[in-house]
């Protein structure tokens, strides 16, 4: 008899967005005429820059001659990219990586779910609450149960505070998705130390990185002292250079990072992704990693530059618009997300009915990324400016 991984069984519900676009669909089903704005799924809007269109074209065109044709690649990546990755995004920084510590993946979605594939079921683990809902799932999948959840809420002004039970992972995801807070270095430092006191692993998504625009926030987990011995950092291109569609991030396991075995020897993880990367991952393919590349060159950094501001003033917009009618928002500074509390104590989902059904606007339901997000809404700024400016005049029309 096959038997099926049980704890699939445990996951709660369909994914969030699926019951999103379930319940969208239906709404079309009923309304064809109705406009609908998608604020809703983190995808971008925007094609890709020109200097990375004409990197890909390029690409394909060493691809098609017997001379410069690539088969297989490196599994961890081609050191064109992991150098141009070292220069450019940790060295500003003072931070020092070696070559063979930079692992380019084709996304930070695989792997802070993959990362799980080199870490023991019984770890105790400590995820934020609201969190991007990757993380919660991965591990309930594979079985760790022992799951704690660190609430953020406007309390704490959504900066978690340390785990009560010893955790063994910790999730980090900063700037934050959905709530789009960051923490300030000093913030950051006491995860680093409860790391360290407690052996712990951090496992530090920086999807959004490239969104922080205030100054004395990490822009690395790296940038605290020490945080190479206890942390794993992903960061993508997804966000940072519109790759959501075209695959490319990257994943930082330092060579000091120690995990250790059940009777407490200590061994090198690096080595242990490194083994799990080489048998199950055939890596990225030369073309996109030669477009993530084309990113660094002047007028790469210059395009994706525009990019992110194009994003963080539409950020700015629904911002303001919904503060002008006591709409309490959050976040929108270091990350295109706003976090919004729901007018009239309405609950995530009611306030999404409500958008969807009265001005046909598409947002996400605080709720589906945690518990503590019930009462909550997310609304994205990957939106084009035009749909921007019209579902945040839309909505300043309505009443609450
Ligand atoms: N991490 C966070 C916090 C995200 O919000 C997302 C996408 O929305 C990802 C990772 C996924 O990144 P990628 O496209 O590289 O898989």
């Amino acid at each position: 008899m096959i038997k099926i991984n049980d704890h699939f069984l445990d996951l709660k519900n369909s994914y969030l967005f699926s019951d999103i676009s379930k319940r969208v669909s239906k709404f079309q089903k009923e309304n064809p005429d109705r406009e609908i704005i998608r604020l809703g799924i983190g995808d971008v809007t925007k094609p890709l820059s020109k200097t990375v269109v004409k990197a890909l074209h390029n690409a394909v065109d060493e691809m098609a001659s017997s001379e410069t044709f690539r088969g297989y690649g490196p599994e961890q990546g081609y050191e064109f990219l992991i150098d141009k990755i070292i220069e450019f995004e940790y060295k500003p920084l003072g931070i020092n990586l070696e070559r063979s510590e930079v692992f380019i993946s084709d996304g930070s979605k695989c792997d802070t779910g993959n990362i799980g594939d080199i870490l023991d079921v019984s770890n105790t683990v400590a995820i934020t609450d609201p969190v991007y809902p990757v993380y919660l799932d991965t591990n309930v999948m594979t079985g760790r149960s022992k799951i704690e959840f660190l609430p953020c809420n406007q309390e704490n002004d959504f900066a978690p505070s340390l785990p009560k039970e010893k955790a063994d992972m910790i999730y980090l995801c900063l700037p934050n998705n959905p709530t789009g807070t960051v923490l300030t270095k000093d913030q950051l430092k006491v995860f680093v130390d409860y790391a360290k006191a407690n052996k712990s692993l951090i496992l530090f998504d920086a999807a959004y990185e490239s969104y922080i625009t205030e100054e004395n926030v990490p822009h690395s987990i790296y940038e605290i002292e020490g945080a190479k011995e206890v942390a794993i950092e992903f960061r993508s291109f997804s966000k940072q250079a519109g790759f959501t569609g075209t695959r490319c991030a990257y994943t930082i396991v330092p060579e000091e990072l120690i995990g250790y075995t059940k009777n407490g020897g200590a061994i090198n993880m690096h080595s242990l992704w490194l083994r799990r990367q080489s048998t199950k991952f055939n890596g990225v393919s030369y073309i996109v990693q030669k477009a993530a590349e084309s990113i660094y060159t002047p007028e790469g950094q210059k395009e994706i530059k525009e990019y992110i501001s194009y994003y963080m003033e539409n950020a700015k917009i629904i911002r303001d618009g919904l503060e002008s009618i006591g709409i309490k928002t959050f976040g929108g500074v270091n990350a295109p997300y706003i976090w919004l509390k729901t007018p009239g104590n309405l609950s995530s989902w009611e306030f999404f009915d409500l958008l969807l059904n009265e001005v046909g606007i598409v947002g996400t339901p605080g709720v589906g990324f945690g518990d503590e997000g019930e009462g909550y809404f997310r609304l994205t700024a990957f939106g084009s400016r035009e749909n921007t400016i019209k579902a945040i005049e839309k909505i300043k029309k309505m009443t609450f």
